[in-house]
């Protein structure tokens, strides 16, 4: 796929690495359609996309883990581009903690808003869509590429029973979609990052940071930029279809 005049969607493009995203991709002249939570997040990220080359960026309000809001969205994006033809499935969100826990001889258990909260967002939200993409794209004719941002915790990290899962599923979504939707010329790939600079990992203690910094061979964290240049590589190699990059510094749960 060229992405120069190519219309891409990005969830959870206002900060960290779906605005790196946006911006990689326009400076290489893709249109944009920003989706996130935060209005004046948007119109910052938006301004940026434009001052760095994009031909066309519009921003939409929207919770990925709602259907209607998705599926409106959706139709809004097709009639104001007349076409769609990438979407990157970033937005996420963590809320860590143990199965169980035991303070003071006192067990707590992982509440379960903590784990749906996550896999409404992580999952549902990719499902979601990625459904309402397929749908437009296969409709419209055009030829397709959907990203899915995974990450190493799939593999399955202590103190993230519901990230770890959502981001298991979502890299066999893709590996299912790609099965699925090669019918209509339309790709899925997967992204697994390990720890990447953002505002995310910003929350976690400097002394923690440190430790897992040790752990990566790389022996540093990876930047915005990096996963970036991992998105345009999958929309542009027309024959990457059903995989999953693990861009981690060779860092292994
Ligand atoms: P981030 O800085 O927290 O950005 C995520 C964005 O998604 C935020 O703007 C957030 O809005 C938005 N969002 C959250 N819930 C949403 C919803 N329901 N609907 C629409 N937008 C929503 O996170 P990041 O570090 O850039 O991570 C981006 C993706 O990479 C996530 O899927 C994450 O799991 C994955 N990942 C990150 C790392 C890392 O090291 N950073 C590693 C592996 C995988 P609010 O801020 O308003 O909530």
């Amino acid at each position: 796929m060229k992405i120069e005049n190519s219309v891409i969607v990005i969830t959870g493009a206002a900060q960290g690495l779906g605005q790196s995203m946006a911006l990689y991709l326009a400076a290489k002249g893709a249109k944009l359609a920003l989706i996130d939570l935060d209005n004046d997040k948007l119109s910052q990220a938006q301004s940026l996309c434009e001052q760095a080359g994009s031909p066309q960026v519009a921003t939409y309000l929207c919770n990925v883990a709602k259907e209607d809001d998705v599926s409106d969205v959706f139709n809004r994006i097709v009639a104001d581009f007349s076409a769609i033809h990438g979407l990157i499935n970033n937005a996420g969100i963590l809320r860590d903690g143990l199965l169980l826990k035991q303070k003071d001889g006192e067990f707590s258990k992982l509440p379960l808003s903590h784990w749906q909260s996550v896999i409404d967002v992580n999952l549902t939200g990719v499902f979601l869509c990625g459904r309402e993409f397929a749908y437009h794209a296969a409709q419209l004719g055009q030829p397709g590429c959907i990203i899915n941002i995974s990450s190493i915790s799939r593999a399955g990290n202590m103190g993230q029973s519901n990230y770890s899962a959502a981001k298991a599923g979502v890299a066999t979504l893709s590996v299912v979609w790609a099965k699925e939707l090669a019918q209509y010329g339309i790709r899925c790939n997967a992204i697994a990052p390990g720890f990447i600079r953002t505002d995310m990992t910003a929350s976690i203690r400097e002394d923690v940071l440190a430790k897992m910094t040790a752990m990566i061979p790389a022996k540093r964290m990876g930047e915005a930029d990096e996963i970036a240049h991992s998105v345009a590589f999958l929309l542009e190699n027309d024959y990457m279809n059903g995989r999953i990059i693990e861009l981690d510094g060779g860092l292994r749960l």
